[in-house]
């Protein structure tokens, strides 16, 4: 994978967290470009496609698989999910990129990828997560409880990234997020 000037930023962390709102504020204070990722899930409600996600059917997310289309991909919940290469690559010719994927998907971005920034995003507490998850009435109760086993997974890998920020206060966690990014940019790469 050839070397890039610009900075690959991905933000990972359990559901209902807050990495997209946190993704949506610093695209704009930082002037980034937010990756769309692939996914073979449904869209819910208010989910646009090519502006939330790509929602496409699991055959033509085979078949992209097969052409080496993807830069990342991997499983949740039964649905695939992957960072279109060229899309990011395209991109980090003339701008920092967000990613806002999972953990695995991290790891393996910074596999192709060293230079990427990985940062993983935490909750104050595992009970105000599960507060934000059920207020945002997009899963069912099982759905919920699937989604809080994968948290201890995801919580566990926590040392492989280089920054943990935990969103308690949005305003906080986007400031330490700015200011994570600012410093990578000023490192030699
Ligand atoms: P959701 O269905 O809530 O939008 O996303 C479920 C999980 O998929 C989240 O943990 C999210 O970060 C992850 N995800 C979204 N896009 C990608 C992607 O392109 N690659 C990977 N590996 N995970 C993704």
């Amino acid at each position: 994978m050839s070397k890039v000037s610009n900075v690959l930023v991905v933000l990972s962390g359990p559901s209902g967290v807050g990495k997209g709102t946190i993704a949506d504020i610093i695209k704009k204070s930082m002037n980034m470009a937010l990756s769309i990722s692939c996914t073979t899930r449904l869209p819910r409600e208010k989910e646009e496609h090519g502006k939330h996600y790509f929602f496409i059917s699991k055959e033509q997310f085979s078949e992209k698989i097969e052409q080496n289309g993807f830069l990342e991909y991997s499983s949740h919940f039964e649905n695939f999910y992957g960072t279109p290469k060229d899309f990011v690559l395209d991109k980090l010719k003339t701008q920092d990129v967000i990613l806002e994927i999972d953990v695995n998907g991290g790891l393996n971005v910074k596999k192709n990828l060293p230079s990427a920034v990985l940062i993983m995003i935490l909750p104050p507490s595992l009970q105000e997560l599960e507060s934000r998850l059920k207020n945002r009435n997009t899963e069912t109760e099982e759905q919920i409880k699937t989604r809080l086993k994968r948290i201890s997974y995801e919580l566990d890998k926590k040392d492989l990234y280089d920054y943990v920020v935990v969103n308690d206060k949005l305003e906080k966690a986007v400031e330490d997020v700015e200011n994570i990014i600012k410093l990578e940019k000023n490192k030699e790469k």
